[in-house]
């Protein structure tokens, strides 16, 4: 049997592996796919597909600005929010300057302080693995520009929380641009859960990014989005490529934005989904991480590496933590509930074996 290499196709593991079909879970996709409203808007736009798109996404930024009320130009719009976190560090990193980021996160941050010479100064999650944000406030210097906090965080699914937010920003010198990245917003429901908008109508120096790649299931299109001060997107503005989104995207995420309904349901079936898996733990024995996002991060101990393999040829795609520094963890992200059920029974199986 080959050892799982990460990064591999899903249709090369299914022909090396003989499986009839892959249940993947390692990407924190939506389940129930795109909005049907975005896929139509796809296919009434293929026949434009010889022209340029709108290099300034208007009708989407339009969008986004009666549907959040606020103004057009405080929205930017990014080939997903992985160009825009990587425009972020072209922008506003130098050679020696830092980007302060919680470990472990979201990788990408890290990738776009070595890209730019940075210093990455990682503040370790505290013990409930959450965001440290006195310790993170602590690391911030004279050279610190980027500081990131992923809200919801990735790869434990947990929050900062509104409380502790508040007191963090007002700590916070103004030549440190906080980013919060809220890729799992529309999953979050803790009522404590503060949604960054709130900061930027305060006309505070924070951008908070967002993605169409998650709750509105359009990954493969690659579109998300900053939200701030026009102050703050334009050194953004100024270095992205002038049709750095495609036309296909930007109809599919006007169109999947007015189906709030199908995020609702997505929202739903999360929920039940994460409430399955984490009983389903505590039932093996197994501790797991409470999360408010798309996936649950779960101890498996030293054998993690084998489970994830035990789980691939019963035809279950997951990650392990190893990229995050977590190699003893499995991140899962919730399924349909037949997906959902599959993984119990597949890790059942991959513990006994
Ligand atoms: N931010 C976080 C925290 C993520 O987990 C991800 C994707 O997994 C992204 C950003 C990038 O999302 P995308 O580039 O698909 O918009």
């Amino acid at each position: 049997m080959q050892p799982y290499q990460p990064g591999k196709a899903t249709e090369q593991w299914i022909q090396q592996l003989g499986l009839s079909e892959l249940i993947k879970l390692s990407a924190n996709e939506n389940p129930l796919g795109a909005s049907p409203c975005a896929i139509a808007a796809i296919v009434n736009a293929l026949n434009t597909i010889h022209r340029y798109p709108d290099g300034a996404c208007t009708a989407l930024r339009d969008a986004l600005s009666a549907f959040y009320q606020m103004p057009a130009d405080h929205f930017l719009i990014g080939n997903g929010s992985d160009e825009l976190i990587h425009l972020f560090g072209v922008a506003y990193l130098s050679p020696g300057d830092a980007l302060v980021m919680a470990h472990p996160s979201f990788v990408r941050y890290a990738a776009s302080a070595h890209l730019n010479q940075a210093t990455l100064v990682q503040v370790p999650l505290t013990p409930d693995f959450r965001h440290d944000l006195c310790a993170m406030a602590d690391a911030i210097t004279e050279r610190t520009k980027l500081l990131y906090i992923a809200n919801p965080n990735n790869p434990t699914g947990t929050i900062v929380y509104r409380d502790e937010l508040e007191p963090f920003l007002a700590r916070v010198p103004d030549h440190v641009l906080v980013i919060l990245d809220e890729a799992y917003y529309e999953y979050a429901d803790h009522p404590d859960y503060p949604n960054g908008l709130d900061y930027v109508r305060a006309g505070q120096h924070v951008v908070v990014l967002r993605t169409f790649s998650k709750a509105y299931g359009l990954a493969g299109v690659r579109i998300g989005y900053a939200v701030g001060r026009p102050e703050l997107l334009d050194p953004v503005e100024r270095v992205r490529e002038p049709f750095n989104v495609n036309v296909l995207a930007q109809v599919a995420a006007a169109a999947a934005l007015r189906d709030q309904a199908h995020v609702a349901r997505t929202r739903a079936l999360n929920r039940e989904g994460l409430n399955l898996l984490r009983e389903a733990c505590a039932q093996l024995g197994l501790r797991s991480v409470p999360s408010q996002a798309n996936f649950l991060l779960i101890e498996i101990g030293d054998s993690c590496a084998q489970v994830q393999q035990r789980l691939l040829e019963q035809g279950i795609l997951v990650r392990t933590g190893e990229a995050f520094g977590m190699p003893n963890f499995l991140r899962v992200n919730t399924g349909t509930p037949e997906q959902n059920a599959r993984f119990v029974e597949a890790l059942t199986n991959a513990l006994r074996t």
